[in-house]
């Protein structure tokens, strides 16, 4: 029962029909979509299903007057990133929608965002709730992983190399930006922040490689120390390793900020851990000279129509990989800086401290 009607124009029905019913239902685990009480699932024999659950709330995860699009965008990245750092394949999400009031053009928008990137990699919305209240979204997203494969925080081993995909500290320049640093050239850093790509083909590729996983969502420093507790063990980061655009390494030597990278959010690449043995295998493979290694994309066959491959920023053919510590068996996160090594205890972001 709804005390209080959502919509001033339009129906709550007509509503969700207009903006959030375009699929076909397309992936190969959705026997159901939208319309009934439930969707319905089916599981491919031998596999298992990843479930994620992400909200973001208006003045707490963005501004308000936030871009729609890219708030569409950013809503369903930051769950397929979940997906993707326990190396799942995205299969439908639902889309639980808290809303002041009926803005159309804010709906068009926004919907476009969510559904542009549910297209790209071939995700199904199935279902969800909408309802009126304070700027409140959420997505559960689900995803197939082969039984027993699922990329876990709690598996890294002491010796192990630390990989990051892509680069660090983008996304917290943008936030930066947005609070009044000047950049000469801020629109890779914007993008970054408001429109992250969900590393699927990293979290696929790396089923079978790596030993540990987890997406950076809360700042890479906070996010590897949970596998760090999981894991029960401790690490070792390289500064000097650390993949850092020019344009954070500008905002460093302005500012003094050295940390930022390590500390600030948003930037959803993947974090994982290989075994000296596997990791040795996989630079022999590697062709190109400016990464520690590329991962071959995987296979895309099986995953329903239209899986498409992330558009891998410089290296079409390859997931670049930077080698940036060790796993060591001492408890604690420790960084190597000009020389010396010293604890380093910040913690990411966190609610309710
Ligand atoms: P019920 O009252 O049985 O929960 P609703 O009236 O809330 O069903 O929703 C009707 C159908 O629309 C359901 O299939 C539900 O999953 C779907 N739905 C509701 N809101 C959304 C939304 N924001 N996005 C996608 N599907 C939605
Ligand atoms: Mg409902």
């Amino acid at each position: 029962m709804n005390i209080e009607p959502v919509s001033q124009s339009l129906s709550e029905f007509s509503l969700i029909r207009r903006f959030f019913t375009r699929q076909t239902v397309k992936n190969i685990s959705t026997r159901l979509g939208i319309g009934d009480d439930c969707a319905l699932l089916s599981l491919p024999e031998g596999y298992e299903l990843a479930v994620t659950t992400d909200t973001m709330v208006e003045n707490v995860h963005f501004f308000s007057g936030t871009d729609p699009e890219q708030l569409g965008h950013k809503l369903l990245a930051v769950n397929l990133s979940d997906l993707a750092s326990m190396g799942a394949k995205p299969v439908s999400v639902t889309l639980a929608l808290t809303l002041p009031n009926v803005d159309e053009n804010w709906l068009t928008a926004f919907s476009k965002g969510f559904l542009s990137l549910a297209e790209r990699y071939s995700v199904d919305l199935i279902g969800g709730d909408t309802t009126s209240g304070p700027l409140t979204l959420t997505v559960q997203a689900m995803g197939l992983v082969q039984k027993g494969k699922a990329l876990l925080r709690s598996s890294a081993k002491p010796g192990d190399f630390i990989y990051l995909t892509g680069s660090l500290g983008d996304a917290g320049l943008g936030l930066k930006i947005i609070q009044g640093y000047y950049c000469d050239d801020p629109q890779a850093a914007h993008k970054r922040f408001n429109q992250p790509d969900p590393q699927i083909d990293a979290g696929l590729a790396l089923t079978g490689i790596a030993n540990a996983c987890i997406d950076v969502s809360d700042g890479l420093a906070g996010d590897l120390g949970h596998i760090l507790e999981q894991s029960n063990v401790g690490a070792c980061l390289d500064w000097d390793a650390l993949p850092l655009s020019d344009a954070v390494l500008t905002y460093i030597k302005d500012t003094g900020d050295w940390s930022m990278p390590l500390t600030a959010g948003d930037d959803y690449e993947l974090c994982f851990t290989v075994s000296p043995e596997k990791a040795a295998q996989l630079t022999s493979l590697n062709t190109d000279t400016d990464c520690d290694f590329c991962l071959p994309l995987p296979p895309g066959e099986g995953w329903g129509e239209g899986f498409q491959k992330n558009a891998n920023r410089d290296c079409p053919q390859h997931i670049k990989c930077t080698k940036i510590g060790v796993i060591e068996s001492t408890p604690g996160l420790r960084l190597r800086k000009s020389g010396t090594i010293q604890p380093f205890n910040s913690k990411g972001y966190e609610h309710f401290s």
